[in-house]
């Protein structure tokens, strides 16, 4: 029987999107599903993968343990997978595409968050020239939720990783370094790091997932920043983002006032950014003329996007969140602590390696396996195995 593009009744894929048809199809050779398309299969492998589930208890900004209300990486990807098929929808995209590369781009993030992966990179980056290490130089996240979906999932019995179409793999790897490209091509020629060396594009549903992330994290930031009390909502008036939007709700309802007007404003900043994007990238494809998925690579600049002046406005709000949140001297704190526990726990299997639960892929390196087993842990674990390696207890967590 064959499938359709996976499209609700009454939609219809533009002539740019993505087609499961025509996918440049998945490393390891299967036949089609009998119900699903090739983007579907690839989005319910994701949701079914073990990494997935670990999102639950992974920092988004705040640490998983200090509170129950804020993101996780796992509500952000829904997030993401959320305003991205909403877009995809309204631009003709296909959604499936758009999904499956939203819940899995998350994937390979480290415990802790930015703090987890920059310690990370950062102890990593010291055997660079590790040429046992054939995988990458550093740790990129990015990378690293491609090398989950490639490789580390083991839950299939003739080959190592999820086997996804080229499709959803160009998506989930963003962005990689010019060094890491040229070694992903040296493993796999012709493959999803060569757009990095050639500076072609990505499709229009990777392009859509990038921006629907943007715009999740900036508005679930502010969102959870003044939930956190580290920034209040009077502060977030020198944004004209949310000055505007809270202007705006608070015309339409003049009695608004606390939690309820925050939500309103944030509803309000995503809604205009959800058509702001829309009516931009309509303009951008019509004045780019192409026609089909590979001339959108083949243009090779982004043609999803903000308009100029909503890219401005979003900087702005993203140079609030970086001044007042990311850079909050509590978040520091929490930060450095993070990052003690990611460079102890990395000595400490360095000085062990049968501490690891795991065993090390054929493939790679002490290094490299020491990497990939500290970036799948949770917040929770890796605090866990900190204090039993280290007899150290540096979060006051009270039940992890
Ligand atoms: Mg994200």
């Amino acid at each position: 029987m064959p499938f359709d593009s996976g499209l609700g009744l009454g939609e219809a894929l533009a002539s740019y999107a993505s087609r499961p048809e025509h996918s440049r199809g998945r490393f390891h050779r299967q036949d089609a599903a009998p119900t699903r398309n090739d983007f579907q299969r690839d989005r319910d492998r994701v949701i079914h993968a073990t990494a997935f589930r670990r999102l639950v208890y992974k920092t988004q900004v705040f640490l998983n343990h200090e509170g129950d209300l804020f993101r996780t990486r796992l509500t952000h990807s829904l997030e993401v997978a959320q305003l991205g098929r909403s877009l995809a929808r309204s631009l003709g995209l296909h959604e499936d595409l758009v999904e499956a590369i939203a819940l899995a781009h998350d994937l390979g993030h480290t415990p802790f968050g930015h703090a987890g992966q920059d310690a990370l990179n950062e102890v990593m980056r010291q055997f660079s020239d590790d040429h046992s290490d054939p995988e990458a130089a550093g740790f990129e996240h990015n990378l690293q939720s491609l090398r989950v979906v490639d490789t580390l999932e083991r839950c299939y019995p003739d080959f190592d990783g999820l086997n996804l179409t080229f499709e959803t793999r160009e998506g989930v790897l963003k962005h990689c370094s010019l060094r890491n490209a040229q070694r992903l091509e040296m493993v796999r020629p012709n493959d999803v790091g060569a757009r990095f060396i050639n500076k072609t594009a990505p499709s229009l549903e990777a392009q859509l997932c990038n921006l629907a992330d943007e715009i999740a994290y900036n508005a679930h930031d502010v969102d959870d920043g003044v939930r956190s009390g580290l920034i209040d909502f009077e502060q977030l008036q020198v944004v004209p983002l949310i000055a505007a939007h809270a202007r705006a709700a608070c015309v339409a309802h003049p009695a608004l006032r606390g939690r309820r007007l925050l939500a309103e404003t944030i509803r309000r900043m995503l809604t205009a950014q959800v058509y702001d994007v829309m009516d931009h990238t309509r303009a951008q494809l019509a004045a780019a003329g192409v026609q089909t998925a590979d001339e959108v690579r083949a243009y090779g600049r982004d043609l999803v996007g903000f308009s100029p002046a909503m890219r401005a406005a979003s900087t702005t709000l993203k140079q609030f969140l970086f001044a007042n949140l990311y850079r909050h001297p509590q978040v520091s704190e929490k930060s450095a602590l993070a990052r003690q526990v990611v460079m102890e726990l990395f000595t400490a299997y360095r000085g062990a390696p049968h501490e690891m639960a795991t065993s090390a892929p054929p493939t790679s390196s002490l290094n490299r396996a020491i990497a990939d087993y500290i970036a799948g842990m949770t917040d929770r674990f890796a605090i866990k195995e900190h204090a039993r390696l280290t007899g150290m207890r540096l979060f006051a967590t009270d039940d992890l």
